[in-house]
């Protein structure tokens, strides 16, 4: 990875201009998309910077960079999705290691670790991470690797990134977070102690709905080139295209987060004070179980909440036909609100009885709140609560 800013800046200046005018050919202000799979070299033995596009490529390297700087680390892969990030942290365990994961993750997930679990390849330990002393028991078992999940989806509880990470790493575990619900714009796990940052840049970092794609960021500049040896060894690379759109999309990165947080606040106060509204889950609310944990550990509250319907699943039904400017889909992070059920679409796969043991009800629906005026996503939340 070239090096191309030399004094350290705000991280706002990072997200806005890394890379900027940074163009030797013709002094172009927007970084140049470079889709070539190859490299002439320079002479007989004498590669460029650049040889091959699995090994290395300039858009790629320039957003590897920027989010680098962002998350505070030594370097970073870029993965053709979030799983892949994941995965990428995975398969480079001995087989049978023990990885310790919370047992609310991110369906997909679970669905890798499981997975592999499954083919005999890691084992798998599954443990409520905010009650420490369970915690603290599983750590026994010797975890290789430690995930956390912090707000965790779809209920936005908070786990103590510095704490779990402090138990984890004396008992000789690596450490990773999935930071995909604040963006290091509002969190920033290494600073916390973790040793790795995983996104899925497909949310809030790209912020556009139009790419795919994920990121690892390493504390330890020996793990980031590791990373990226695996990621060329097997072929898990992020396009250069989805990495210029990134990278576009980071442009406004601090603008959003903050924007979509004011919106989010807006509606989060709304659906508390509806009487169709049986429960709001958003930690920017005071009497949320873990405000006071997201008040230390995070820059801000989010864009992300999940609310219950008192009418349960026939008003979910009626909400879902019935809200304007808020589209009914999976995902999140975008400039565009969202709205999802957990029970039928994002976390389906976890059957019944694993959802009731996890709260997630029938009745329960999420939101990514996006950058819409505020009144119209107030008054279209309204046309779909007046009709549960
Ligand atoms: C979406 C998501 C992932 C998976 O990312 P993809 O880009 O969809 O592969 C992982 N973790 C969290 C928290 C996510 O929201």
């Amino acid at each position: 990875m070239t090096e191309r800013t030399t004094n350290e800046v705000q991280p706002e200046t990072v997200a806005a201009a890394h890379g900027v005018a940074s163009d030797t050919a013709f002094g172009a202000i927007a970084p140049p998309l470079y889709l070539s799979s190859t490299y002439q070299f320079a002479d007989f033995d004498t590669p460029r910077a650049y040889d091959y596009g699995r090994v290395g490529n300039p858009t790629r390297d320039l957003l590897a960079e920027a989010i680098t700087k962002l998350e505070g680390g030594a370097g970073a892969v870029l993965t053709p999705s979030g799983m892949a990030a994941v995965d990428i942290l995975l398969t480079r365990l001995p087989v049978g290691s023990l990885v310790l994961a919370p047992h609310d993750c991110y369906g997909g997930t679970m669905r890798l670790l499981k997975a592999r679990a499954g083919l005999g390849q890691l084992r798998l330990a599954l443990v409520d991470q905010s009650d420490h002393a369970a915690f603290t028991v599983q750590l026994a078992g010797k975890p290789a690797l430690v995930l956390i999940e912090t707000p965790s989806n779809p209920l936005m509880r908070i786990v103590d990134i510095a704490a779990l990470s402090a138990l984890s790493r004396a008992a000789g575990a690596r450490v990773v977070v999935d930071n995909t619900f604040l963006s290091p714009a509002l969190q920033k796990p290494l600073s916390l102690g973790a040793d790795y940052v995983l996104h899925s840049t497909t949310k809030f970092l790209n912020g556009h709905s139009d790419v795919i794609a994920g990121a690892v960021i390493a504390a330890d500049g020996g793990e980031a080139r590791a990373l990226r040896h695996w990621a060329n060894v097997t072929g898990a690379i992020a396009a250069p295209f989805d990495s210029w759109l990134t990278l576009r999309g980071l442009r406004t990165l601090f603008a959003r987060m903050a924007g979509q947080e004011r919106n989010a606040m807006a509606i989060a106060e709304r659906l508390v004070a509806h009487p169709a509204v049986a429960r709001v889950h958003y930690p920017g609310l005071a009497d949320h179980p873990d405000h006071a944990l997201a008040r230390r550990q995070q820059q801000g509250f989010g864009a992300m909440m999940s609310f219950e319907l008192a009418g349960g699943v026939e008003a979910v039904q009626r909400f879902v036909r019935a809200v304007k400017v808020i589209t009914l889909a999976e995902s999140l992070g975008g400039v565009e609100s969202l709205v999802a059920h957990p029970a039928t679409m994002t976390h389906v796969d976890m059957g019944p009885e694993a959802r009731a043991r996890a709260g997630i009800g029938d009745g329960l629906l999420r939101l990514s709140i996006g950058l819409e005026h505020v009144d119209d996503l107030l008054a279209g939340l309204e046309t779909g609560l007046s009709a549960c």
